[in-house]
């Protein structure tokens, strides 16, 4: 036995614990959880369903045993807790060169169904570490560690065996210690749902026309599109040919993180178009730098994608 394998033995059957539940098992829980899993057992949700079957009344799902103690979004444990981590282990493992970790696998065994009103604790011990050994993704330690869970009067309600192996990856030639992020998939632009309202623009746009909403009542522009006028509540309206147009109202220019499937840095702006009305879009055939508030741009109809045309910015060139 190696020097480290024999240090390992001394984590093993530490106890830790308890570790407190930060609210006692309630139904909000429970249906909350059932609706993430999709669990519709009606046992678990509906009062009079569950008092007429063999439990008599609401339980909770068993497979929830784990959520009633762990700790919140926050990493803190409820109040009560024992506040030394049951994996001091794991640190020994870093320590001494095996810094990954991938969880392998989780046993369950559950003593009787919880109800609403119980308190949970959980107890924790680290149960095994394996001789040193060599896996397809590099040499290190299978560690079980065992959550034994009760209840307010001290009866064991479940025991949990979780399985992780704490290792060091192989190395491989010719690769870098530290593989380079992937490149993102290459994703298309998100296309603008087209209703009865908005079709006018973008048949517009195919056309090569920038056509901005004009109500046929008082003649106010608008944009974006939309079914009433904001000034006079009529339900009437035309559209107006833009010139194309405008000065640069606003800008952003975004650098982190990129968001495919856009060129970064990523000029967007708010274009005040000649006719008064603005509309958010993107600069094209120029550098983040070349624009500020109050430059003169003008439209472009570009396909950005097959089949997708926007009416994307240029820089105009006064005349
Ligand atoms: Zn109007």
């Amino acid at each position: 036995m190696s020097d480290i394998d024999a240090q390992l033995q001394q984590y093993l059957g530490r106890p830790c614990g308890p570790y407190n539940s930060w609210d006692e098992v309630n139904q909000a829980m429970i249906r909350h959880w059932c609706e993430a899993m999709g669990d519709t057992n009606p046992v678990y949700t509906d009062p009079a369903l569950a008092e007429k079957s063999v439990h008599g009344g609401i339980v909770a799902p068993p497979t929830m045993m784990q959520a009633w103690t762990m700790r919140g979004a926050t990493s803190q444990w409820a109040t009560g807790s024992d506040t030394r981590e049951p994996f001091e282990v794991f640190e020994f493992l870093e320590s001494h060169g095996y810094p990954a970790v991938v969880a392998v696998n989780c046993e369950q065994t559950y003593y009787r169904y919880l109800r609403p009103g119980d308190r949970i604790h959980h107890t924790s011990r680290i149960e095994a570490v394996s001789p040193q050994k060599t896996t397809a993704l590099g040499v290190g330690y299978f560690v079980t560690e065992l959550e034994e869970y009760w209840d307010q009067s001290g009866e064991k309600i479940g025991d949990m065996r979780f399985r992780l192996f704490k290792y060091r990856a192989h190395e491989r030639a010719g690769e870098p210690a530290v593989a380079a992020p992937a490149k993102p998939p290459k994703i298309s632009r998100f296309r603008p749902a087209e209703s009865y309202d908005t079709k006018f623009f973008w048949d517009g746009v195919r056309a090569g026309k920038l056509l901005v909403q004009r109500c046929k009542a008082c003649g106010v522009l608008r944009h974006p599109p939309g079914p009433m006028c904001p000034s006079c509540q009529s339900l009437e309206w035309d559209t107006l040919e833009s010139s194309g147009r405008g000065i640069v109202y606003s800008f952003v220019v975004m650098h982190h993180p990129p968001i495919p499937p856009f060129d970064y840095p990523n000029t967007v702006l708010l274009v005040e178009l000649e006719e008064g009305t603005r509309l958010v879009t993107q600069l094209v055939d120029a550098k983040p730098g070349d624009v500020e508030i109050g430059t003169p741009v003008e439209v472009v109809f570009r396909e950005v994608e097959e089949g997708y045309t926007l009416p994307l910015f240029r820089i105009r060139k006064e005349s």
